[in-house]
């Protein structure tokens, strides 16, 4: 036989060889992914070093060679390796906030007509805190005169010192709900403890989870029983992985009403309060179903760029801004620094009804 003509037999013994490896490879493969259905059932984790390194000793034990036991290693953690990712994806798949199908989004609808989620830009916008009546009620004027149409009603604040204005409880949501009702706007709340949940439920539209409870697993969980909406800021050292799970507290719950805002993180710079991360938008809007706003007030602390980052937030695909506006920023008792009178929001307004853009855009 010519060299050529055994090198082609050669060749055509390989074939065979190499489509029983492949049809091997998915037995095993199949397998695992049994393996993991069991391990989640059993609530332990997919990756068990004992089991590899068990596996690869009977190996060495039976490899009669030419492979050198280093490369047999080698191989079979490549085996192994791309196992655990297939039963990671596997059980991603359950993770109920997540998107699965491009067009999947979730729309939040409320009594007056509000809709989150669905390709337009909507405000939530109001003072940082509930101060008096007439604050409320000036606010809402100018806001519903701009077609806001959720306004803040925070009746408790979560402060730095415990020495400042802790915001007016109860009565403040009373205040809230009646100038909303009046203005036919709907009213969203901070819930700082899950014992408050019941009583302001006869005052709000929505529960708002702010940065520092976002990791409150308790909160989140009775959040998740709720009927109302959840608004889940991110938490100022969170990453957006940690976001998705808090959201997925509510959710798996039983709560599917969930929107999520971005409101800054901390990091090096001085010049703003916290750092807007305007990539959290394509990214929560990518990775999940759910509505996404941004936070142009916490995440700057200041008010002088709020018509720029109101631009950008309406560019990034985002299904909304929140903005505090007050009728006297320079008298307000919480955030005097960030919040916009009247003027600065009708002008932040113009700004965003100025760019008009297709809102599929940063979905994709
Ligand atoms: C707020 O938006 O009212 C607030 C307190 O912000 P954060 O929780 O993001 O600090
Ligand atoms: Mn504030």
């Amino acid at each position: 036989m010519s060299p050529q003509n055994e090198l082609q037999e050669l060749r055509k013994k390989i074939d065979p060889i190499n489509l029983q490896i492949l049809d091997l490879l998915n037995q095993r493969a199949t397998i695992a992914l049994e393996i993991g259905k069991v391990q989640q059932a059993l609530g332990t984790t997919f990756y068990d070093p004992v089991r590899e390194a068990a596996m690869l000793t009977e190996l060495q034990k039976a490899n009669n060679g030419p492979f050198s036991n280093e490369t047999i290693n080698k191989l079979f953690n490549e085996i192994f390796h791309a196992t655990l990712n297939l039963e990671e994806r596997d059980a991603r798949k359950k993770i109920l906030v997540e998107r699965k199908t491009p067009d999947q989004h979730t729309v939040i609808e409320f009594d007056n007509g509000l809709k989150i989620g669905d390709g337009s830009f909507e405000l939530i916008a109001g003072p940082c805190a509930v101060e008096s009546y007439e604050q409320m009620e000036a606010a809402a004027e100018a806001l519903s005169a701009r077609g806001v149409k959720m306004i803040r009603g925070m009746g408790y604040k979560p402060r730095t010192s415990p020495y400042d204005f802790q915001g007016l409880g109860e009565e403040g949501l009373q205040i809230a709900r009646q100038v909303a009702d009046k203005y036919n706007m709907v009213v969203i709340s901070e819930v700082l403890d899950m014992s408050l949940i019941p009583m302001m439920d006869q005052y709000v539209d929505a529960f708002w989870v702010g940065a520092r409870n976002m990791q409150n697993s308790f909160l989140l969980r009775e959040l998740g029983k709720q009927k109302k909406p959840v608004l889940l800021k991110r938490g100022f050292a969170a990453t957006i992985k940690e976001l998705v799970y808090a959201a997925e507290y509510i959710m798996s719950g039983g709560n599917d009403k969930i929107i999520l805002m971005e409101r800054g993180i901390r990091t090096f710079s001085k010049e703003t309060r916290n750092t807007l991360d305007i990539s959290a938008v394509p990214l929560l809007k990518q990775q999940t179903h759910l509505p996404v706003i941004v936070d142009i007030s916490h995440s700057a602390g200041r008010r002088d760029i709020a018509n720029p980052l109101g631009r950008v937030a309406r560019v990034s695909g985002a299904d909304g801004l929140m903005v505090e506006v007050h009728p006297n920023p320079d008298v307000a008792m919480s955030d005097a620094n960030q919040q916009l009178n009247f003027t600065q929001f009708n002008s932040l307004m113009d700004d965003i009804e100025s760019i008009s853009i297709n809102a599929k855009v940063a979905t994709e």
